[in-house]
């Protein structure tokens, strides 16, 4: 299950969510209901991506 982290376009705030398929579409803010909030790119996913980056470009570099 993927947490993603969204902010809020009205309020500004920051707020991270559990968010279920297909319910993306119905996320908004905790602090003034606003549903035009935006998905940030979240600090675990982005983790995950480098190490499958460096993982698959290692063997490369050392042969
Ligand atoms: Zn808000």
């Amino acid at each position: 299950m993927p947490i993603y982290e969204y902010r809020c376009e009205r309020c500004n705030t920051t707020f991270e969510k559990l968010v279920f398929k297909g319910e993306e579409t119905r996320v908004n803010c905790p602090d003034c209901g606003n549903k035009e909030v935006k998905k940030l790119l979240s600090a675990t996913s982005f983790m995950g991506q480098s190490i499958g980056t460096c993982a698959a470009n290692a063997p490369r570099e050392f042969s």
